[in-house]
């Protein structure tokens, strides 16, 4: 099966991969097509009792519940109940109703993509379906879509798009002078004409369905790539609404959603997860492209983290065009701006930090949303992921755009804000100024490598004893103040490199500077991961060595499913011996474990001292 795909896709004019030349190992690589994975090992060979010793629930992987008794099945994300899978009620507020609209999604999606996938084998390409798409992924990615009517319309909408791609195809069959390849599965699949149908068709589609059709180790691995794939297509989402695509990323799509719907060797589908890292990796690129290009390179930025005297508006999630416009539509009415979350990184660059009444950061991560948008007197903008669900003391006040949504939150689809502006206007706003504190942003590649010479020169003199690139996505579940412990506990003559959201775990405690370098550096949102890369692969030129031998350890915190495609990406440089918390995926098997384990030397972290003596013994 995956040689008949293989050749398949060969044969037709989809666009070669341009290597992005940033691996680990040396690269000879040319195209996506993976390279020969010997140590791979099927599923059926796996030894049952591996993973042992490792900081993991054992009945993690055993307890699909008995059919009937399950209302849904999610296990996407880190705080998935009992660190199983959400089976009654979504831990993040996702109801049984929303979560099997979204596995019905998903599944339309894949039939699209049979399709899409064939006719861009044979150069026919639609762009308006490839962004169909990818933006069903990122509807399904955890905190983003949580409204069930809104869903079940795309559902309905991606039987059109379905048809138009089958005719896409049979089109380009006919050009071709070939006759159409006849396809079952989502591609052939009707959607019920109700609501209560859809919801039974949806028992079949799912990562249940996937763990008792193929068990818990294979579904595990088409999970890891669906879930991967799913933290991409957010990435390729912001891309594309700065302007930013790639035809050959948007094949891809489809070509990995159309695998899923094959039955795969287990050596087969981890080297899919991996190619997805690869893709992933580029998706990334263009993202840094998008932003750095529209908004010039973040350059370090003092930004207020209290509050000013006045009225206001918090915007969260992750895109900074909407932050943009919002900006151009709030100038000279008397209102600050703040950013929240994930959009702290926005005060670093040029095109967004011009704006005089951007006036700061208020609050923490994400999953403090509630406590802290209670307390914010003003509108409240949420573009995409993360929302919760609004208490009813801001939810006149709140506003989604872009892909999320919550039921009864108003909706803004047509980048005007006005209805923000004037619920910013008749809130309170704040009525003094807080204690002026600030924190520094804007660490991304341009800035840290414009003091590439000192920083080396300080390693070269042992001022600088190791890197630790501690970050992630941050969440709600005990444990996650090894983060904070960790960081506390680097040594003085150690430098912390940071990202996503993860970072308000430490970001405003006091660090200090070694040889005027900051020792906390904040290079950005999750995606900025991409600049990480670079800054570790330009440090391992600069040392003549490879970035597993230089004095970098990380440690990364995972939540959703963003931070499963940057740890593919990663594993795919070859990057070895991450430290993964505060659990591992649900999805993770064992067996799929020890894998990781002995092939990247993948750990769960465990004891801080443990840790960071382990670390820092590297550079004995
Ligand atoms: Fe549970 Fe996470 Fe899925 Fe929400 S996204 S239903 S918390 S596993």
């Amino acid at each position: 099966m995956w040689e008949k795909r293989s050749r398949v896709q060969r044969k037709g004019p989809v666009p070669v991969h341009r290597c992005t030349c940033t691996h680990v190992h040396s690269c000879t690589s040319s195209s996506f097509l993976p390279p020969s994975r010997p140590f791979l090992t099927p599923v059926k060979d796996f030894p049952s009792e591996i993973g042992q010793g490792l900081n993991r629930n054992p009945k993690m992987t055993r307890s699909i519940p008995v059919k009937g008794e399950i209302k849904m099945f999610c296990y996407q994300c880190e705080q998935t109940a009992r660190g199983t899978g959400c089976d009654r009620f979504g831990v993040c507020g996702k109801d049984p109703e929303t979560a099997d609209l979204q596995d019905l999604l998903v599944h339309v999606a894949k039939g699209i993509s049979q399709y899409a996938f064939r006719a861009g084998s044979l150069g026919a390409v639609d762009e308006s379906i490839d962004r169909f798409v990818i933006e069903a992924l990122f509807t399904t990615v955890t905190n983003v879509n949580f409204d069930p009517e809104r869903i079940e319309t795309l559902i309905r909408e991606g039987e059109k798009i379905r048809d138009r791609a089958k005719k896409l195809y049979d089109r380009s069959c006919a050009s071709a002078g070939r006759p159409s390849e006849d396809l079952g599965g989502p591609a052939v699949f009707v959607p019920a004409p109700d609501l209560d149908g859809l919801l039974a068709q949806a028992e079949g589609v799912g990562s249940e369905a996937r763990r008792r059709t193929w068990g818990d180790d294979a579904a595990g691995l088409m999970d890891l790539i669906l879930f991967g794939l799913k933290g991409t297509a957010a990435y390729a989402d912001h891309a594309m609404i700065l302007g930013r695509t790639d035809l050959t990323v948007n094949s891809f799509f489809h070509e990995a959603l159309d695998f899923l719907t094959g039955d795969h060797a287990a050596e087969e589908l981890i080297a899919m997860a991996l190619r997805v890292g690869e893709v992933n990796l580029r998706v990334m690129e263009l993202l840094d492209e998008a932003n750095t290009g529209t908004y010039g390179h973040p350059e370090p930025t003092r930004v207020r983290v209290t509050p000013i005297t006045g009225k206001a508006i918090l915007v969260s999630g992750h895109d900074l065009k909407d932050l943009e416009i919002l900006l151009k539509q709030t100038e000279g009415k008397g209102i600050n701006v703040y950013t929240h979350g994930e959009m702290l990184p926005c005060h670093g660059y040029p095109g967004l930090k011009k704006y005089r009444h951007l006036a700061g950061n208020y609050g923490g991560a994400w999953q403090d949303q509630q406590k802290e948008f209670e307390g914010f007197p003003g509108a409240i903008l949420m573009t995409t992921n993360c929302i919760q669900k609004p208490r009813p003391s801001y939810k006149g006040r709140i506003f989604t755009t872009g892909l999320v949504a919550w039921p009864g939150v108003v909706h803004l689809s047509n980048e005007d804000f006005t209805p923000v502006i004037a619920a910013a206007l008749e809130a309170e706003g704040f009525s003094e100024d807080g204690e002026e504190k600030s924190i520094t942003v804007g660490f991304g590649r341009n800035a840290v490598l414009g003091v590439a010479g000192k920083v080396v020169e300080a390693v070269k003199s042992g001022a600088i004893r190791h890197f630790f690139l501690i970050g992630g996505c941050d969440g709600a579940k005990p444990g996650r103040n090894y983060f904070t412990e960790f960081a506390e506990k680097a040594p003085g003559d150690t430098v912390i490199l940071t990202l996503a959201c993860g970072k308000y775990r430490f970001n405003k405690l006091e660090f200090g500077e070694i040889g005027g370098i900051p020792r906390l550096l904040d290079v950005g949102q999750c995606n900025d991961a991409y600049s990480a890369i670079r800054i570790a692969m330009a440090l391992a030129e600069a040392f003549e060595t490879d970035v597993n031998s230089l004095p970098l350890s990380l440690i990364l915190s995972w939540y959703e499913q963003k931070a499963v495609c940057i740890l593919l990406t990663l594993l795919h440089l070859g990057i070895r011996n991450i430290k993964l918390g505060p659990t591992l995926p649900a999805f993770i098997t064992p067996p799929v474990l020890k894998v990781l384990v002995d092939e990247f030397g993948l750990a769960p972290t465990r004891d801080v001292d443990a840790d960071l003596a382990e670390a820092l013994g590297k550079n004995d």
